[in-house]
């Protein structure tokens, strides 16, 4: 079994679940009392959530490649960025280290596409949603993306800054997701991909009326596949 390294605490809201579905992944494949070997690298948000706030990816990038590099050194042989945003600076990452970097947006598309879907809607932060790093990523997979209207997609993307990572969980807001999923699903969606490592702790299957794709469970699974792989 492949040591796997997890750059964690974005938020760590996240990488609890992150590190539940990885050793549950691995007990379920293994059995008995085998669970995963794990290296955890869990940053300080509010440090991270400043610098993408104030455009300055690169500075974040270094950050996390220098994070990336010590959980090589310490013996990890693959690579997880646990959040879709921070894929941003994946290229700034990979630069920096020698062992795969297991890519996010990689483990929703294959999924939907294993599904048969060639139209999924994409919930995340506003840069998630908005930029070429994910959209295009998903794309590459042969998936047309819908992103909510601008006004739902600023709504979608206060509620994870201000509620999902601050580990607040309300009605009213599940409620919003439901709509804007609704929505997405109306203009085509035939699935929603979860984008953001917290909203599957919002909505789950029953919040819509088509499959969700929620990119934590698939990115742990990959993890688990790519570590327990020959
Ligand atoms: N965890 C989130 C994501 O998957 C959002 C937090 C962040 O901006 O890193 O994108």
């Amino acid at each position: 079994m492949k040591t796997i390294g997890l750059l964690g605490g974005m938020s760590w809201e996240s990488t609890v679940p992150y590190y539940r579905l990885i050793n549950e992944g691995v007990k379920q494949r293994l059995g008995g009392l085998h669970s995963a070997s794990l290296l955890l690298h869990s940053v300080d948000f509010a440090r991270i959530e400043a610098m993408q706030r104030a455009g300055d990816w690169e500075a974040a990038g270094r950050q996390l490649a220098a994070a990336a590099r010590g959980l090589e050194q310490a013996g990890a042989e693959l690579l997880l960025i646990g959040a879709n945003t921070m894929h941003k600076v994946a290229p700034a990452i990979e630069a920096a280290i020698d062992i795969p970097l297991l890519h996010v947006a990689d483990a929703a598309a294959r999924a939907a596409r294993a599904a048969g879907l060639d139209c999924v809607g994409l919930l995340g932060t506003r840069f998630t949603m908005e930029q070429a790093f994910y959209v295009d990523r998903l794309a590459s997979h042969g998936l047309t993306v819908q992103v909510p209207p601008p006004a739902d997609r600023d709504e979608v993307h206060r509620v994870i800054y201000e509620e999902l990572c601050a580990g607040r969980f309300e009605e009213a807001s599940r409620e919003r997701y439901r709509r804007i999923m609704a929505d997405l699903v109306a203009r085509g969606a035939q699935g929603i991909v979860l984008g953001c490592t917290e909203i599957g702790l919002l909505v789950g299957d029953g919040d819509a009326t088509v499959p969700l794709f929620d990119t934590t469970v698939l990115h742990a699974q990959a993890a688990v596949d790519a570590a327990l792989a020959d």
